[in-house]
């Protein structure tokens, strides 16, 4: 059983990282981030509801995010574990996600934080805004997002912190680099 977090900017690589991470511990990529989008393009009744927050850069509300963690965290493919990419995000979401591991009697194993300075975060993102066409990467929504990150989601890294859980990993330079460094994380982990 391995349950892992990882988090870090908007921008830092976290979809990428989380797909090497989770296939080096055999256990599944969960990312809330690709759930709402996927929401969004499929029409779905989670879509609709959750598609002002992502145009917008807005988080989603806590109470909507939490029931559908919950609901895909207690899929069958989660019995060895998972890795979370995107969630908590919020100090409410880390208590929420406390409660649910220790219902099952297990708890977290790690918070992996991908560390990206701003310039090489703000330049990745709008590279990507022109080759993706995300709707969440313009230049005034990736200032929010940013700041959001900073108000809301750096405390969550601050009480991952105090209970020693953090393992940093330097996301910066190019992806076959940071790969190398997040399996040296991930040995860490197992
Ligand atoms: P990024 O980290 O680059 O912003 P994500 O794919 O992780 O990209 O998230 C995209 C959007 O999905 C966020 O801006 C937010 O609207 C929503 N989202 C994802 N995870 C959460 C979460 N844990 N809580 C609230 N909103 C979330």
């Amino acid at each position: 059983m391995t349950i892992v977090v990882l988090t870090g900017p908007p921008g830092a690589g976290k979809g990428t990282q989380a797909k090497v991470l989770a296939e080096r511990l055999g256990v599944p990529a969960i990312s809330t981030g690709d759930i709402f989008r996927a929401g969004v393009a499929d029409g779905t009744e989670l879509g609709a509801r959750v598609k002002q927050y992502l145009d917008s850069g807005e988080y989603v509300p806590d109470e909507l995010t939490n029931e559908m963690v919950r609901e895909r965290l207690s899929a069958d493919d989660t019995h060895q574990g998972f890795v979370l990419d995107g969630y908590p995000r919020t100090l409410e979401q880390v208590g929420v996600l406390d409660d649910l591991l220790a219902e099952q009697g297990h708890a977290l194993d790690g918070a992996v934080v991908l560390e990206v300075g701003s310039d090489e975060l703000v330049q990745r993102l709008l590279a990507r805004a022109a080759a993706q066409h995300r709707s969440d990467d313009t230049e005034e929504v990736i200032r929010h997002r940013l700041e959001l990150y900073t108000a809301r989601t750096l405390p969550v890294l601050e009480a991952y912190r105090t209970r020693n859980l953090v393992i940093p990993v330097d996301g910066s330079g190019e992806v076959p680099e940071v790969n190398q460094r997040i399996i040296a994380a991930a040995a860490l982990l197992s």
